[in-house]
């Protein structure tokens, strides 16, 4: 099962010293910098996935182009953009529908995402579609309820019904150089199953499934199932913007030849507990923030709650402990003490020893064969700063790739 990796900009500094926290003085962020597959001897991911919606600047928050970045991608394409050289990477473009699920129509033109596939140079290029953002069983779309909120939601399957249609066409009458994917959208197991028809009769065998992201994994194993029902033995599908990577293996019986997501990096340092991944099971990242820069921690320090000096020791302490305890071993007790300690300044909303406790006990980082666990120690479960906390999410995706790529 190929593992795309959606693009927004992840890159670390290889400058970067994790003992002193310095970076190099020349560093140039944009030429210097590096993307996972930069950063690993083998990419942690099959391909990267590239949204119109982000490049374009339409998509809020993180992972947003300069206007001269656009302009690069465009003229270079994604390969050079991207640096990937001659590595074994695929790319796929798509419009990044969530940007513009509260819209009537999708904002883009079939031509216009056309003209942005052929700047980008890309592999795969999916149709423009519209996300319906609603999941019923079978049996609650059959209820008076059910029917009425189902004009709203056939509307969407039918806009991108027609768009796949025209961007299949397209495709044939200016011999593009990508492999067409078509999106299907449904509310419903057997929407989704019907969408899937349609755009196998159009002639599209690599059918994207959209709108998952939102849904349970026991929904979407039935949806699946019911795709299954009339899926044809060359069609293969692509599963988009799956969350919950550890439910995929249940998926690959059902076609699934690929899919993408952004969880095994966003983990490492947005959830609350499931930081590292290993190939059994995720650990917690270990927190030692900075007290520059900790907006609760500068709240107290000037509150007068607590001395600046007293906490600075402290954090100090825990990254002295904590990289003592990677080369020479120690007392886990002791060192779970000292960074309750100073969870207690900079949070204290949870013990979370025992997490922790876990963490050093079963040292994972220490048995990891990845460029980064080798090259960081210790330091690759240290929760602080985005050197680290991006270098873990380079971690997971490689823990992430391997799975998928093993059990092919
Ligand atoms: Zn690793």
């Amino acid at each position: 099962m190929k593992f795309f990796f959606p693009d927004s900009h992840d890159l670390v500094d290889p400058s970067f010293d994790f003992q002193t926290e310095t970076r190099s003085e020349h560093r140039i962020r944009h030429r210097n910098d590096q993307y996972a597959h930069e950063l690993f001897e083998q990419p942690p991911y099959s391909g990267m996935l590239v949204s119109k919606a982000i490049v374009d600047g339409t998509e809020k928050g993180a992972g947003k182009y300069t206007v001269a970045q656009r302009h690069r991608l465009l003229r270079q394409g994604v390969r050079e953009f991207f640096r990937i050289g001659d590595r074994p990477l695929e790319t796929m473009g798509d419009c990044g529908a969530f940007s513009y699920v509260r819209e009537e129509y999708p904002p883009y033109s079939v031509e216009e995402v056309i003209d942005f596939y052929l700047d980008c140079q890309i592999d795969y290029g999916v149709s423009v579609d519209h996300v319906i953002l609603a999941f019923q069983s079978d049996e609650a779309a059959a209820t008076e309820a059910g029917q009425a909120a189902l004009a709203g939601y056939r509307q969407r399957q039918a806009i991108t019904l027609d768009l796949a249609r025209e961007f299949l066409a397209l495709h044939k009458r200016r011999k593009l150089p990508f492999t067409p994917l078509g999106v299907a959208q449904g509310w419903s197991p057997a929407s989704y199953a019907a969408a899937v028809r349609d755009l196998q009769k159009m002639g599209y065998s690599y059918i994207g499934v959209g709108g998952l992201v939102p849904l349970q994994s026991a929904d979407i194993l039935a949806s699946l199932k019911a795709i299954d029902k009339v899926r044809r033995v060359k069609t293969g599908l692509h599963l988009f913007g799956v969350n919950r990577c550890e439910h995929l293996d249940e998926f690959r019986d059902f076609g699934v030849v690929s899919f993408d997501s952004t969880s095994p990096l966003l983990q490492a340092f947005k959830h609350d507990r499931d930081n590292y991944y290993t190939e059994s099971c995720k650990y917690s990242a270990i927190r030692v923030p900075q007290v520059e820069g900790n907006a609760k921690l500068g709240n107290r320090i000037r509150a007068g709650e607590i001395n600046q000096e007293a906490a600075r020791k402290l954090e100090l302490a825990c990254l002295k402990a904590l990289t003592r305890f990677d080369e020479q071993g120690g007392s886990v007790p002791q060192l779970l003490k000292l960074l309750r300690d100073y969870d207690l300044l900079h949070d204290g909303r949870k013990d979370r020893s025992e997490d922790y406790g876990r963490t050093l006990q079963d040292r994972p980082w220490a048995t990891c064969p990845c460029q980064v666990c080798r090259d960081l120690g210790i330091h690759v479960v240290i929760f602080r700063g985005a050197e680290r906390n991006r270098r873990r999410g380079f971690h997971n995706l490689y823990v992430t790739y391997h799975h998928f790529h093993k059990s092919v």
